[in-house]
């Protein structure tokens, strides 16, 4: 139970109520998103320790933290994911937004300064919000074929004031009826087969629908979006996929075989194979 109604016996309490599952460092991170997204509680805050707490705040906390001991994401018990400095919106319907995905964005800052951009799968929309809300230039569009995934993809861009396109859309059987200078995907790679070694947070709560392909069809949606793309994509045209750190040989392999040219790999913070570019 709670010590006191202080910011340090609601840190001790989190400590001794997660220290069996999860790391120091992980508690430490939990207590910070916590006490900011519940209170608006900054890290200065934290030090300062001059916040008392009510009897219902207590147990809005206890009851994140029974949550978190069934291994339920913090940000979906929270309702938000950050990414590159912004707020999204998440629930079950879409991926939690991942920090190699903010180094797709990066790439994709650093090379364009306008255009007209099309993401396929674009989940929660954090790819095409964060790139309209860095660069205006860009005229954005957003492809996903789950209704709830754009529900929140949607209310995420109205609330950061991000205007972007949204389109309902199979792209395994439909067409692309535009034509894009940019189209980015970072669609389902993970393998069936990788289940085995994934944490329970990611399979019991996030959606197979934007993780999972069979082993045996690995390269299913890129083989796709790359044949989408090629027709698509204005003369000179980019595409750029997230990629899984053991297909960097065989997306190149597929795109040289498609027609795309000045085709580029690029590793992510942790040295893996995580990003192909390509030029139509
Ligand atoms: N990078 C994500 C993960 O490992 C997977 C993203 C995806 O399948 N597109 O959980």
């Amino acid at each position: 139970m709670f010590a006191d109604n202080s910011i340090k016996a609601v840190q001790s309490y989190l400590q001794q109520k997660l220290e069996k599952i999860y790391s120091v460092r992980e508690i430490q991170i939990f207590s910070e998103m916590i006490l900011d997204a519940l209170f608006d509680l900054s890290k200065t805050d934290l030090i300062l320790n001059t916040r008392k707490f009510s009897e219902s705040e207590l147990l809005q906390i206890r009851a994140v933290s029974k949550r978190l001991i069934k291994k339920e994401p913090i940000q979906h018990i929270l309702g938000v994911a950050h990414f590159y400095g912004y707020d999204f919106k998440v629930n079950k319907d879409v991926l939690i937004p991942r920090p190699e995905t903010e180094e797709l964005v990066a790439l994709v800052l650093e090379n364009h300064k306008g255009g007209k951009l099309l993401d396929i799968g674009t989940g929660s929309g954090c790819i095409p919000i964060t790139l309209k809300k860095e660069n205006d230039a860009f005229d954005v569009w957003a492809i996903d074929i789950s209704e709830d995934a754009l529900g929140i993809a949607s209310s995420n861009a109205s609330e950061s004031g991000a205007e972007i396109n949204f389109i309902q859309s199979d792209i395994l059987k439909d067409n692309l009826i535009d034509r894009y200078d940019i189209i980015i995907s970072n669609p389902p790679y993970v393998l069936e087969s990788d289940k085995k070694d994934m944490q329970e947070s990611v399979l019991d709560f996030e959606p197979d629908l934007a993780l999972f392909v069979p082993d045996d069809k690995a390269l299913m949606f890129y083989e796709r979006i790359a044949s989408l793309a090629i027709n698509s994509l204005q003369d000179s045209g980019y595409l750029y996929f997230e990629i899984h750190e053991s297909f960097g040989q065989e997306a190149i392999q597929m795109l040289k075989e498609m027609g795309f040219q000045n085709i580029k790999l690029y590793q992510d913070l942790q040295g893996k194979d995580r990003i192909v570019s390509a030029q139509k």
